[in-house]
């Protein structure tokens, strides 16, 4: 809850802030939003991630002090834990040897902290760490601001997605109040991209197929794919939105392969498509609009499993608009 971590962070001192392995925007946001809170109160925070800062997020306050180490290697009064949905996703060995804070906005998260602080309602973990400026009483100041405000057009799709409020844009106008330029951060997360990351689309992209129904598409990459194009992990981040960008297409999934056999798979939907519940069929997770797990097996075979549940998906979510709109004209008489 939120009182509790407001009162261990006004009764300690030395934190460590971690977030999931391959940082992106919300974590990273949100992280560095909360290391200069907790500075701001003159306590003794360090960002540690297990892997580097990606390109597109170096632009962020403090950025260049985020430690990359494999494990939780000193002691910390208290070690917080954003947006994982459970204990191994920071990737850090020893950290379960901590006093862990559980900081997350998605609803099936495990609560594996001594504290879990869990907002399903918040955009990004990013709109939670503005909502602890307020309950610590800290100014929003503009490193804050910049990092808060990458979190939301991170995990919001640039306001485009379902988790986006009310509230989202409230928190937001008050972030470019502060001084955040909408148009430079923008263009530092979404328009930096090295040019391996174009070469790399052009060859998923080219991979795209789609069903008979045209509700669901699906995309593959390949180990060989991304040595040709010389391209980094997170140059694919993003590549499974571009099929969902077609009128009917309501579920997708890119299979990127991260060693033989084993793919890191990426699920998008529309409205009440819930691709969340197919990702945790597969030991992952995350929201009802985008979720991820690892598939393993032969290409054809885990295509066309997940598709066929993709598939399924849809149905469901069709079959319950049908029911709506019989009850409906039942309704009318
Ligand atoms: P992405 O496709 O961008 O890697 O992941 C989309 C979302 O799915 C993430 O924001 C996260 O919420 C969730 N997600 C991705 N991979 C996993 C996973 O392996 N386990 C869980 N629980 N959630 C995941
Ligand atoms: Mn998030």
């Amino acid at each position: 809850m939120l009182s509790q971590v407001v009162e261990l962070i006004e009764s300690k001192n030395r934190f460590a802030i971690t977030s999931h392995a391959r940082p992106d925007g919300d974590s990273l946001g949100s992280s560095l939003g909360l290391y200069w809170l907790l500075r701001a109160l003159g306590k003794d925070p360090e960002v540690i991630m297990r892997d580097p800062v990606p390109g597109a997020y170096r632009q962020l306050p403090g950025s260049e002090s985020v430690r990359v180490t494999p494990s939780v290697d000193q002691p910390y009064d208290a070690v917080f834990v954003i947006e994982c949905s459970d204990i191994t996703r920071p990737g850090l060995i020893d950290l379960e040897k901590q006093l862990v804070v559980n900081i997350d906005h998605h609803a099936t998260t495990a609560l594996f902290g001594s504290i879990n602080w869990i907002d399903s309602t918040a955009s990004a973990v990013g709109e939670m760490i503005y909502n602890l400026c307020k309950a610590t009483g800290v100014r929003v100041t503009k490193p804050i601001a910049e990092c808060v405000y990458t979190a939301l057009i991170t995990d919001t799709g640039s306001f485009h997605y379902s988790n986006t409020t009310e509230r989202t844009f409230k928190v937001a106008s008050e972030l470019v109040r502060t001084g955040v330029k909408p148009a430079k951060t923008a263009e530092a997360v979404f328009a930096s991209y090295p040019w391996s990351k174009i070469q790399l689309f052009g060859e998923v992209l080219s991979t795209a197929r789609r069903d008979s129904s045209g509700h669901v598409a699906w995309m593959r990459q390949t180990m060989e794919m991304q040595k040709r194009a010389g391209a980094s992990d997170e140059d694919a981040d993003g590549f499974v939105n571009y099929p969902l960008t077609v009128g009917e297409v309501e579920a997708v999934a890119l299979l990127k392969e991260s060693e033989p056999g084993v793919y890191r798979t990426s699920l998008r939907s529309k409205g009440d498509v819930n691709v969340a519940k197919v990702a945790e069929k597969f030991g992952g997770g995350g929201h009802r609009n985008a979720a991820g797990c690892t598939l393993n097996g032969d290409w054809e075979e885990v295509e066309r499993e997940i598709v066929s549940l993709l598939q399924d998906a849809v149905q469901r979510a069709n079959g319950l608009k049908d029911i709506t709109d019989d009850a409906l004209v039942e309704a009318r008489g």
